[in-house]
């Protein structure tokens, strides 16, 4: 905290006011280095596949492109690197359409149970592991006003995780339920769990439990926190569970006025 004092003075010359100006300099710092850490984090993740990239490509270019054992393995690593550069740009224009002041949503009144039932047939439909899926839904309507893409990517990054972290043969539980003034979506997956020191980070933008392993199931390592910020803007909060070895929930609420209506729906 820094202070900045102005005497008042009357041309008598008697002091008879003081104003002290406080400023929070300490929160303004926390924002600089953030940003900085930012950046930072940006430029690593767009370098690394770019160098693995020119490492390849130059390979290639010495004489590899003529062998056709070798070439196409190259080829595929180079490509694979550019989705991923793809994605990560992608989210991170996500993010910073997210941080501007005259971001809005597209709400509509939605019945939530429907929504994601068919969200949850769409990853049953494409899933190429074998993981159980466990549906624990109302049986009437709950009707809520949220932006429908937005809703559509906080379940997909969620579910996508829950996919790629599962075991073979695991299950993963997907719920609806009220709760006073709010309805609490959550996934459950029985996979490798997070780390108690490490639940509360895997919300910040770049962070990830284990880097090597996540970067190759293809993570940007921004899924969680876009899916936050589509949560705050929808006047929500999301938080995880995990016990290491035996799985994981990742749960968030919103906004819910129970009706007469819903209930007979
Ligand atoms: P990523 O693109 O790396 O998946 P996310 O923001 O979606 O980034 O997730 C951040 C990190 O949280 C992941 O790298 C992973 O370490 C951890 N995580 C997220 N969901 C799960 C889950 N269901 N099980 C285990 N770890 C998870």
């Amino acid at each position: 905290l820094r202070a900045n004092f102005s005497v008042i003075q009357k041309e008598t010359g008697f002091v008879n006011g003081l104003i002290a100006v406080l400023h929070d300099i300490t929160e303004q710092e926390k924002i600089d280095a953030e940003r900085r850490e930012f950046v930072a984090n940006v430029s690593h993740e767009l370098r690394t596949p770019l160098t693995t990239m020119r490492s390849y490509l130059e390979a290639l270019a010495d004489g590899a492109w003529s062998d056709k054992e070798i070439a196409p393995g190259f080829i595929e690593v180079t490509r694979t690197e550019t989705e991923r550069m793809i994605r990560l740009v992608n989210d991170l224009l996500q993010l910073s359409k997210m941080d501007s002041i005259d971001y809005k949503l597209n709400k509509e009144w939605v019945n939530f149970v429907v929504f994601y039932d068919r969200i949850i047939d769409r990853f049953e439909m494409s899933k190429q592991q074998n993981v159980t899926f466990k549906r624990m839904l109302p049986n009437h309507a709950i009707f809520v006003e949220v932006d429908e893409d937005k809703m559509t990517q906080v379940l997909y990054n969620i579910i996508s995780n829950a996919l790629k972290y599962s075991p073979e043969g695991g299950q993963i539980t997907f719920a609806i339920k009220e709760k006073g003034d709010n309805i609490i979506v959550s996934v459950t997956d029985e996979g490798v769990g997070i780390p108690k020191e490490s639940l509360g980070k895997i919300f910040d933008r770049f962070y990830r439990v284990d880097k090597a392993r996540t970067r190759k199931l293809g993570g940007t390592g921004l899924g969680l926190a876009i899916a936050k910020e589509i949560i705050k803007v929808h006047g929500g909060k999301i938080w995880a569970k995990s016990r290491e070895g035996k799985g994981t929930t990742i749960a968030f609420s919103l906004p819910y006025e129970s009706t007469e209506e819903d209930e007979w729906s």
